[in-house]
């Protein structure tokens, strides 16, 4: 049997998840909380395009962070910002499904 073993208590919400992107992207999250944040990306419709994002910024942190510690550059914290704005506007209205 191979039972992936996921309770509710374990599983992130879209705000949740989101609070925590920016650590997830600067890499200062704990792995069990990493492994939280990217099962939701992966599994929730509404953060799908922010996980295509956050993977294209992960690479980018990865190599600033190769080059120099001083980790994410001002500009890739600004795309941040304004991703989780669009992402907490789209959270605030209704579904139109
Ligand atoms: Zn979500």
């Amino acid at each position: 049997m191979n039972h992936i073993h996921i309770g509710p208590m374990e599983l992130y919400g879209c705000k949740e998840a989101l609070a925590r992107l920016e650590p997830f992207i600067d890499g200062e999250l704990p792995r069990d909380e990493r492994r939280r944040v990217s099962f939701h990306l992966v599994i929730c419709r509404n953060c799908a395009p922010l996980f295509r994002f956050e993977s294209r910024l992960d690479g980018t942190v990865r190599q600033s962070l190769n080059e120099s510690e001083v980790g994410a550059p001002p500009e890739l914290h600004a795309k941040v910002q304004r991703a989780l704005q669009q992402a907490r506007l789209a959270d605030q209205s209704p579904p139109t499904e």
